[in-house]
């Protein structure tokens, strides 16, 4: 066993600490800083507003923000001590750098908390910004930081790329051999997790929160009235509402209220060196290194250096035996026993790019859970079928997500809606279909390309295909590259023998590009068919189903035998969802969604149900019914050849519905397609999949029928102008500035939900607008997300991207400010470092169908 200050390089394959080696304290800490801890509370309380179960720094950072926000009776109970689970020996960094979107806002809203804590609480909190770099040292990295760039630079987050001498004269203790750029965050760093979560706990306790230790709770029991009674050893509390923030014993809640949550805990180890001279004769602090290739992070400990790896996933170790057999009962500030041999190749990266880390002795070597969820985002916000149960669990990085999720969650609570869009957080994200195999799976995967090229339309292989596969997943999976969809394997395009059908991710257009060109011309010349089952489907009938849509939609209720297309908003007038809605008998409907907010949706329906006291049924029968699209000017004709029904164009008409045989196969054919096109989407029994696919095949020879996937489908509604939700809407954008005004009935009689915002949100003007856009690339396209720059200055970004194979560039949609969304308004596009000008264009590119076919028979020209 090697003891704190021996003498030994970080070479020696035999090192091994063992036991549990004491909390990590700040780097270049004051004496004295950290705070004793707070006392235990000797009240109790029958009633509590909202019980938190568990007091890690995410618990009770969500005490602290409902208590400052003014809710009475919050309460967080504690098992053992505050911090007992994962966060005390957390290694602390904090960063303003995320990949994706609206975590950005998350770790932004927590640094700029943690910069004024210790003002505000009195306790100190041991916070060190000295900005941190990320390492390229290929090619594709640097890619990646330019495209990183423009998904940053819409956001209030400080970020640039620096060159190899800055990085140099920021971090002189580097071996710049292969060092080809960084992407730099100042304001990044540090905090000590024990200290911040102490801070959160006086300024929970200043403004009203009873924080309870020890008291476990031991089971949740509903009453009727949708209340809780929270059971510890000290008593039991009635509850309006519980949040699980139970770090690596969620599963344990979550059973307690009959829910599997689809979490893991894995191990992650971190090292600390002695004092490195080097590192003691700087004159400040050295920023936080990530050196993505090499799979670590590493930043200044006092005087000496705090390395953390993140092995492959062949190496990593979960700890799989928490979720057969749960967590030991006692294991509380315990650690795992330290296993330097797993990360001894990341040790190696590190002492080739840091070279005074050969010479450093170790002097602690920390092990402890962190729990992941499948894609390693935490869990926040209510679970649908459950009551008043809401969840803030699954953190693999909780510290910087402590401030911003507690606050975050704080505001949805108190004003029953999210501040804002943070869909990949979503709880109801995971359902039945994520077992714990996939779990598994899909945690060592994460854990292992914690440092992976983040490319566009990323795909991750573990864990697939699930249970929850289309009927024709066995057919179409040798002729296509497959995205996953909530569990469900869906086309995304398809190769024809002798083309490259390898995945190949790219921040430029790819191998896919050709055979998405084809399957575009099949739609928009021939015929093609589109499994489209991952769609949420939902039943709902009963009494007041009519009553309870028409509050629950801006649009007005179909007549039966019709469908339209509906919103639901906010209490604030913002898109929540968007489903296709079809009355199908009087009373009776089918409702719609994306494959990504089944339950999302779901959740809100059933709760308004039930607030509202309405007499409903509502059945999730997404499981049961399977979804072909046909589409294209031939689909008529190959459909017709199938069915005795009158498919006629004043028969049955666009946006109608009816229930028909195709063969001998009962469906339930809607006139409807995203692609813009003459088509009809077919509902149907999940087992008749492969037979009704091929028997439209087959009828279709004659007409050249074919295949076409996602990615040719999302360039047809983009170049017809059709709106994706979680693109061009969601709950940070009003259906008016995303150009939904035709979907929104604001004279309809019934008082929808968020009507009388958008009645304000209407007077009062917008600000900004969806609008249009082409521009003209070499080998790049936008996807969502990049900014848009004006005048030297960005001024809006896009929502989502393609190539527009009808007029050969590319496309995008975007949020400009108003005086900037005239057609013919010149804006730049920042793509891949360059800014492309780009012009906002009389959208649609395309007409849809029903259009043109409205146009021709004005002008006299109505037979085909
Ligand atoms: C080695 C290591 C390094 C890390 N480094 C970083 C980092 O640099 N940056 C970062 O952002 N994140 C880091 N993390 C992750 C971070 O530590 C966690 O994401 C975070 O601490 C999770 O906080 P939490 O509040 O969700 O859970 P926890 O801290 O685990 O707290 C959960 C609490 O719930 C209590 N509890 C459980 N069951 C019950 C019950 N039935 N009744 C009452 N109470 C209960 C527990 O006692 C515990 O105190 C690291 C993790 C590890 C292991």
């Amino acid at each position: 066993m090697l003891r704190p200050g021996a003498q030994r390089g970080l070479l020696l394959s035999s090192l091994r600490l063992q036991g549990s080696p004491g909390r990590p304290r700040s780097a270049c800490g004051r004496q004295g800083e950290e705070n004793a801890p707070l006392s235990a509370e000797t009240r109790w309380k029958d009633r509590a507003e909202t019980v938190i179960i568990g007091g890690g720094c995410i618990g009770v950072s969500l005490a602290y923000h409902l208590a400052k926000a003014g809710m009475k009776d919050v309460v967080l109970l504690e098992k053992s001590e505050l911090t007992a689970g994962s966060t005390w020996h957390a290694a602390g960094l904090t960063t303003y750098f995320h990949p994706g979107i609206n975590l950005k806002k998350i770790h932004y809203a927590s640094i700029k908390l943690y910069e004024k804590l210790e003002e505000e609480t009195g306790q100190v909190v041991g916070f060190h910004q000295p900005g941190s770099i990320r390492i390229a040292t290929t090619p594709v990295r640097v890619d990646e930081f330019k495209y990183q760039m423009t998904r940053t630079g819409w956001h209030a987050t400080e970020q640039y790329i620096i060159e190899p001498e800055k990085i140099q004269e920021m971090f002189p203790l580097l071996n710049m051999n292969k060092i080809l750029a960084g992407l730099y965050n100042p304001g990044d760093g540090h905090i000590d997790p024990y200290s911040l979560t102490m801070a959160l706990a006086a300024g929970a306790r200043k403004y009203g929160a009873l924080l309870k230790y020890p008291a476990p709770v031991t089971s949740l029991i509903p009453r009727s009235d949708g209340t809780w009674d929270v059971e510890t050893p000290q008593g039991s509390m009635r509850a309006n509402r519980i949040v699980n923030a139970a770090g690596f014993w969620a599963r344990e809640v979550g059973k307690m209220v009959g829910l599997e949550h689809p979490l893991i805990p894995v191990q992650h180890q971190y090292v600390v060196t002695s004092t490195i001279p080097e590192v003691k004769a700087l004159k400040r602090e050295l920023p936080v290194l990530r050196d993505l290739e090499g799979s670590y992070y590493l930043r200044q400990e006092r005087d000496g250096l705090l390395f953390g790896p993140y092995e492959s996933q062949e190496k990593m170790q979960v700890q799989d035996s928490w979720v057969t057999n749960g967590v030991p009962p006692g294991f509380g500030k315990e650690l795992f026993e330290s296993d330097l041999d797993r990360i001894m190749e990341h040790v190696e990266a590190a002492m080739e790019m840091v070279p005074v880390l050969k010479k450093a002795d170790i002097i602690n070597i920390v092990n402890g859970p962190i729990t992941y969820s499948p894609d390693i985002l935490p869990m926040v916000g209510p679970h649908q079928g459950v009551r008043n149960y809401w969840v803030a669990i699954g953190f693999g990085y909780g510290i910087i997500h402590a401030g911003g999720v507690g606050k975050y969650l704080s505001d949805w609570i108190l004003h029953g809606e999210p501040p804002f869009d943070l869909i990949e957080l979503d709880p109801n994200r995971y359902g039945k279909w994520t077992t714990t195999q996939y779990t598994e799976a899909k945690a060592r995967e994460s854990y292992g390309f914690n440092n992976i090229v983040g490319y566009p339309k990323e795909e991750r292989f573990a864990g697939r295909p699930t249970q929850r596969v289309s009927g024709l997943y066995k057919i179409l999976e040798s002729k296509c590259s497959m995205g996953f969809h909530a569990g469900w394997e869906q086309p995304h395009w398809f190769y024809k023998p002798g083309q490259d059908s390898r995945y190949r991710p790219s921040f430029r257009r790819t191998n896919w590009f050709e055979p998405v060109g084809s399957e575009y011309k099949q739609v928009m010349q021939n015929v093609g068919v589109i499994d489209l089952s991952p769609f949420g489907k939902f039943n709902i009938k009963g009494q007041d189903s009519v009553r309870l849509l028409d509050h629950l939609f801006a649009n007005v209720i179909p007549k039966v035998g019709f469908t339209n297309i509906s919103h639901m908003l906010t209490p604030k007038g913002r898109v929540y969802a968007e489903l296709t809605v079809s009355h199908q008998t009087p009373g009776e409907f089918l409702l719609i969604t994306g494959s990504g907010s089944e339950l999302h949706d779901l959740r809100w329906i059933e709760e308004e149900a039930v607030n509202g006291g309405y007499d409903v049924e509502i059945k999730n029968i997404t499981d049961e019914l399977g979804v072909l699209g046909i589409a294209g000017p031939h689909a008529r004709k190959v459909l017709q050849k199938l069915t005795s029904e009158d498919l006629s164009d004043d028969v049955f008409k666009f946006l109608q519905t009816k229930s028909l045989k195709v063969s001998n196969i009962p469906v339930t054919a809607i006139r409807i397609s995203y692609t813009g096109e003459l088509g009809w989407e077919l509902y149907h029994r999940r087992e008749d999949s492969v037979a009704l696919y091929d028997i439209i095949m087959n009828a279709g020879q004659e007409e050249g029928i074919d295949n076409f996937g996602t990615y040719a489908m999302n360039a047809l509604r983009l170049e017809k102008a059709f709106r994706a939700w979680g693109s061009e809407m969601n709950c940070d954008t009003n259906p008016l500035e995303a150009g939904l005004d035709y979907f929104i009935k604001l004279n309809k009689p019934a008082d929808f939900i968020g009507k009388q915002a958008l009645k304000q949100i209407k007077a009062k003007g917008l600000k900004r607008r969806l609008v249009c856009l082409t521009l003209a690339t070499d080998d790049v396209d936008p996807e969502g997300n990049e900014s848009i720059w004006y005048d030297g200055k960005v001024v809006g970004n896009t929502t989502s991207g393609s190539y527009s194979y009808s007029v050969q560039k590319s496309l995008a949609f975007a949020y400009v400010p108003v005086e900037l969304s005239k057609v013919g308004q010149q804006v730049e596009v920042e793509l891949l470092g360059t800014n492309y000008p780009a012009t906002v264009i009389q959208e649609p590119l395309v007409l849809a169908e029903p259009a043109r076919n409205r146009l021709r028979k004005k002008n006299g020209k109505d037979k085909i």
